[in-house]
């Protein structure tokens, strides 16, 4: 583990999350473990601490952030909605707390920082144990986006967060590996119809099982077209990228291993799945057996920190996921890490 004296490495006893509560209340920036990767959190309330997120990860302004409380009643009690629509509650009742942000209509409470002059505000209650006892501890919602420096791989221990926001912030808890591993599941509630902004651990078909009809944002699956609003700010951001070149293809699990062979130099790798690894011979990183989804999205951003690790690799060649059930949200990082390069091998 880096160690370093600027920012404080905490465990996750009760005293330590008092301590860093106390960091949260005084305005400064601790870094979280939650389900999904750790988050950078500030007082969602205090506009001057909520600046010190942007500068600490170099995020763009007009980037919003998500709102986390620790229980339903928050939103009321600390007025962060100027109305709770019904699908906030059916939702709230059947994937809170967890890996699920929605999207409601702002109160006049919400600072400007946080909604980045938006007049919708996005909200979610995590389940980790360690997130719901900061934010009680520190007595007021929190603002937290990944932590992370912008655009790079979301940090998924307290390691990643220090390698990339050492002495840029006050503290980290360490809470150990987060089981989801990618971000959450954005859902937007502000217009006619929900609209599903960033796919995660909570899938469009679990969505759409409570709500009926979800709409899927254009940007979920493709780039944005040039000129083209984006209904989700953080959507337009290349994003979770390694160093090196990333290229998807489009293919069968024989036509991967062939193909990845066949251009094989000294400085490609494959992040491939634990059955392609006898038959590979480049340097492999896995994201397990390949059936198992909910493995791959767990290990996805420690695999492309572990290759940005590696100086040797400079193109790394991974599958196009499918965008079934959790697959959506692997396949909406992977297109974004590879800036849309996919290559077809059926149509060679
Ligand atoms: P992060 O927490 O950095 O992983 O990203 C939060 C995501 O939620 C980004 O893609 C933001 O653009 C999106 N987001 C946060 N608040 C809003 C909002 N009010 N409206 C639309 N998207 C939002
Ligand atoms: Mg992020």
């Amino acid at each position: 583990m880096v160690r370093d004296l600027n920012t404080l490495l905490l465990d996750s006893s009760a005293e330590s999350i008092a301590k860093a509560g106390r960091i949260i209340k005084d305005g400064g920036l601790v870094a979280m473990p939650t389900e999904t990767v750790y988050g950078l959190a500030a007082n969602a309330l205090d506009g001057s601490a909520v600046l010190k997120i942007f500068a600490a990860k170099g995020r763009p302004a007009d980037n919003p952030l998500i709102v986390h409380i620790s229980d339903f009643c928050d939103i009321g009690k600390f007025n962060l909605v100027s109305e709770i629509p019904k699908g906030a509650k059916i939702l709230a009742e059947k994937f809170w707390p967890g890996p699920l942000t929605v999207i409601m209509k702002k109160s006049s409470a919400i600072p400007f920082e946080v909604s980045a002059g938006l007049d919708t505000v996005a909200i979610r209650l995590p389940s980790h144990p360690v997130a719901r006892e900061l934010i009680r501890c520190a007595g007021v919602p929190l603002a937290a986006p990944s932590a992370n420096i912008s655009g790079s791989p979301s940090p998924t221990t307290a390691e990643h967060v220090l390698k990339d926001m050492n002495g840029r912030i006050d503290a980290v808890i360490d809470g150990g590996m987060c089981e989801v591993g990618v971000e959450s599941t954005v859902i937007t509630l502000a217009g006619s119809v929900p609209r599903l902004l960033r796919p995660g651990g909570i899938t469009v078909e679990q969505l759409r099982e409570v709500l009926g009809e979800v709409e899927v944002d254009d940007a979920v699956l493709n780039g944005l077209a040039d000129g083209a609003k984006a209904a989700s700010p953080g959507m337009k951001y290349k994003h979770y990228a390694p160093k090196a070149r990333v290229v998807l293809l489009k293919c069968t699990d024989d036509e991967y291993i062939n193909y990845v062979n066949n251009v094989s130099t000294g400085s490609t790798a494959a992040l491939c799945c634990d059955e392609d690894i006898p038959f590979l011979n480049v340097r492999c990183f896995s994201l397990g057996k390949r059936s198992e989804f909910s493995v791959h999205a767990h290990r996805l951003f420690d695999e492309l920190r572990k290759i940005d690790e590696d100086n040797a690799v400079e193109v790394v060649f991974s599958r196009l996921p499918s965008t079934d059930g959790v697959g959506m949200a692997l396949y909406n990082r992977l297109i974004r890490a590879a800036g849309f390069e996919v290559i077809d091998l059926g149509k060679n």
